[in-house]
């Protein structure tokens, strides 16, 4: 739950719009998988990047722009050479709101991106109303094998937050 007030703390940079939502994540990752202590890999927020980019794919690539020596600061107990594709896979993503299953700008959604990525699971704040789009993210995500936890509490915040820029 903490992990998800970081995720909402992103959220709330989000520059408002009446279009879309604001959303925020963050990845948390373990590794090598026997370290006694996660890190917080990358966060990320929704537009953060150039474009009407999502949060979940801004925090992935944030987590792929990171230098070696940046990687090894966050994981000193992993072996060189550090594979970012290697510590995706056993991280997990915490998002605001369900990741995405389609997206009409033509980018990939984020739920094929948590997929691509062979992450562990996902957790998420609130299902995605269907304001815009039917959002069958959480769904695609448990047929490729991620698990999804739908976590209890932050509901009302979780959509609050997206929908700062709605009135
Ligand atoms: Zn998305």
């Amino acid at each position: 739950m903490d992990y998800l007030r970081l995720a909402l703390d992103e959220a709330r940079k989000c520059t408002p719009s009446p279009t879309a939502f604001c959303v925020g994540c963050v990845i948390i990752a373990t590794y090598p998988p026997n370290a006694s202590q996660p890190a917080i890999l990358a966060r990320g927020y929704s537009r953060e990047l150039p474009g009407n980019t999502h949060a979940e794919a801004n925090a992935l690539a944030k987590a792929r722009s990171l230098s070696e020596d940046e990687l090894a600061a966050l994981f000193p107990d992993a072996p060189d050479p550090l594979d970012i594709d290697a510590i995706l896979e056993n991280a997990d993503i915490y998002t605001t709101m369900e990741p995405c299953s389609v997206r009409t700008s033509g980018l990939a959604p984020c739920a094929d991106a948590v997929i691509a990525a062979r992450m562990k699971r996902c957790f998420i704040g609130v299902g995605e109303p269907d304001d815009f789009v039917k959002c069958e993210g959480a769904q695609k995500l448990k047929d490729a094998g991620v698990e999804v936890i739908w976590l209890d509490g932050l509901e009302k915040e979780c959509l609050e937050v997206a929908r700062m820029g709605r009135e």
